[in-house]
């Protein structure tokens, strides 16, 4: 989308970057010139990452870490420095997701997803923070949030909670470090389905993905490669101006309403019906 230099020199950590969306966003930010660092848990998805990157022409290198974890992080942060450079753009992608009803819901669902989005985006940002400062950097931060963070997600009460508690920090960090150089902002993207998406948040899309596209007013579904764009142009100098900012990337699919509304289901039908077993 910009120019092949229009990164260049930059190192880019991205949370959760060897699958989905993330991995899309670490191809578009080397296809401009970054150096990317693959940090998440599980080794083969951060191999898929690497290779992805590769396989443009890119360089990569991965780091095992759970983002709960301020100490993994901070040695995350530090192993990519000291391989590819002092790391100036963060991609705060990594998080958890999956349907249940909040009466159902266990003090564990509760706290492992906020703990991965807000405590992890937390302190992976504060670690961008420094190492840009030290360096004398200046500094693009982009957290993947949803359009849940402004709808509320019924179903999905923890990830809409911990998305939204996001929004508000990007806008938090956009003024405290704004000082420093270190641009803040958000991408809410909408649906962006992809094969490694859990199994359980595909069945909720009973009908396939046709039917999924007629329902958007844009008539189609997201590409992933859509939101590297974005992510992209956010920590590129060409957004320079812009921080604080939550941009949606959905085809206007969170703002559609219809004159005549569908009969409300309530959610525990919803969901009991998307995720019955097939016989
Ligand atoms: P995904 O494929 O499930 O990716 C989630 C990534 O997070 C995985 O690579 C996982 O890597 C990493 N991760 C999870 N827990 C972690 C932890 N504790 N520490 C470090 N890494 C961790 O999801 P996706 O669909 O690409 O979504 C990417 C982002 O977009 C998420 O923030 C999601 O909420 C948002 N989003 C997606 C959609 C969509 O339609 N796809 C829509 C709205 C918003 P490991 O397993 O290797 O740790």
């Amino acid at each position: 989308m910009l120019a092949a230099d229009a990164l260049a020199g930059r190192v880019a950590i991205v949370t959760g970057g060897g699958t989905g969306l993330g991995r899309a966003i670490a191809v578009e930010l080397a296809r401009a010139g970054a150096s990317i660092g693959i940090v998440s848990r599980d080794p083969e998805h951060r191999r898929r990452g690497v290779e992805a990157v590769q396989e443009i022409g890119g360089r990569a290198m991965d780091v095992g870490c759970d983002v709960r974890e301020a100490d993994q992080v901070e040695h995350a942060f530090a192993s990519v420095a000291e391989v590819l450079g002092a790391p100036s753009i963060l991609i705060n992608n990594a998080a958890a997701n999956f349907p249940v009803l909040a009466s159902a819901m266990s003090p564990n669902a509760w706290r492992a997803v906020n703990r991965i989005v807000v405590d992890g985006t937390f302190f992976c940002s504060q670690q961008l923070h420094r190492h840009a400062v030290d360096t004398g950097l200046d500094g693009s931060i982009v957290n993947i949030v949803a359009t849940q963070s402004f709808t509320g997600g019924p179903g999905m009460a923890h990830a809409a909670a911990a998305k939204a508690a996001v929004v508000n920090l990007t806008k938090s960090l956009a003024v405290e470090w704004a000082p420093d150089g270190i641009r803040v902002n958000a991408i809410a993207p909408g649906l962006f389905p992809h094969e490694e998406m859990r199994e359980d948040l595909k069945a909720l899309r009973t009908e396939g993905a046709d039917v999924d596209a007629r329902r958007s007013p844009a008539g189609r579904l997201g590409q992933r490669r859509e939101i590297g764009w974005a992510a992209t142009w956010l920590s590129s100098p060409f957004a320079s101006f812009i921080t604080g900012h939550t941009l949606v990337v959905d085809g206007a699919n969170w703002l559609r309403r219809d004159f005549v509304m569908p009969e409300f289901t309530p959610i525990a039908e919803q969901l009991s019906a998307a995720l019955r077993p097939t016989p």
